[in-house]
């Protein structure tokens, strides 16, 4: 399933570039296009679900394939130490609702109020 307004869908397609770090048959995994870290990959199930909850209801075989994938490329780029972040909501700074995880090495987790 797909929707033809989503941007990660669109990725999954092929109908737009993205720099593809791994893909399996369910998972895709490519650079964010600002990263916000040396390393900063996102971790998508090719089907379109909105979010993690919707990922951990719906396809959790998915979900734990991209958690997976998410340490594969952390053992490939920043020696397997990461973070992995589901933004969930736009007052929590989604915006691309298409269930991916932010995979990035970095210090100490801070935010802006
Ligand atoms: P969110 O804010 O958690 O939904 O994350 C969406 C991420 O997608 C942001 O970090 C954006 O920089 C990234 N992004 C948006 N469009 C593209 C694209 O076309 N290619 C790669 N990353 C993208």
């Amino acid at each position: 399933m797909s929707t033809t307004d989503c941007i990660f869908c669109k990725i999954v397609a092929g109908e737009i570039p993205s720099t593809t770090v791994v893909e399996t048959e369910n998972v895709i995994a490519f650079r964010d296009i600002a990263p916000k870290a040396p390393v900063h990959v996102l971790v998508a199930s090719k089907q379109h679900v909105p979010n993690v909850a919707a990922a951990a209801r719906e396809i959790p075989e998915v979900l734990a394939e991209m958690a997976q994938v998410a340490q594969q490329i952390a053992d490939a780029e920043c020696d397997g130490e990461y973070r992995l972040i589901f933004n969930t909501g736009p007052a929590a700074g989604q915006t691309v609702f298409h269930v991916h995880g932010h995979v990035m090495n970095g210090g100490a987790l801070g935010w802006d109020a």
